[in-house]
């Protein structure tokens, strides 16, 4: 799925690496003829591409970005108390990534990445959810889960 570039950051070994609105990094390198990116090398070229967006393959694959902590956790709720908004299509807040842990029993949660993705958890599975994407759990039956809402460090 599309994501803005939100700023830039050289890795260990000088690679630009731009930051997306998603919180995950992806490398932005300049290698002729493959890869032309000469505006990576100028922080010119850098800025004017601030706001402008790349394909983040990682979201679509609900993979959680590195050097996150948890603010905040919701629960545990059982089948009676799981709020009405997390068995809705719903989102998570941009900048904010949801996990989706299951305590006791099991659940489903469908995530509208591209392709969409759908995965039973039984108990002691987690299942990260891409910030802005809509998903929706379902339970059945009796269970236990929480879920984190996770942010940049
Ligand atoms: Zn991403």
């Amino acid at each position: 799925m599309r994501r803005t570039i939100t700023g830039f950051h050289q890795d260990d070994g000088g690679e630009w690496v731009a930051e997306l609105s998603c919180l995950h990094g992806q490398h932005v390198r300049h290698r002729p003829p493959f890869q032309v990116r000469s505006w990576v090398r100028s922080e010119d070229g850098r800025a004017g591409r601030a706001g402008t967006e790349l394909d983040c393959p990682l979201c679509d694959r609900a993979e959680l970005p590195a050097g996150l902590r948890v603010s905040r956790t919701a629960g545990p709720f059982d089948a009676a108390t799981v709020p009405a908004g997390l068995r809705n299509a719903h989102r998570v807040p941009e900048g904010t990534w949801g996990l989706l842990r299951v305590i006791e029993g099991s659940a489903s949660i469908v995530i509208e990445t591209d392709p969409p993705l759908a995965a039973r958890l039984d108990a002691g599975d987690a299942q990260p959810i891409p910030p802005g994407v809509p998903h929706a759990v379902s339970v059945e039956g009796p269970v236990r889960l929480t879920v984190e809402f996770l942010v940049r460090e």
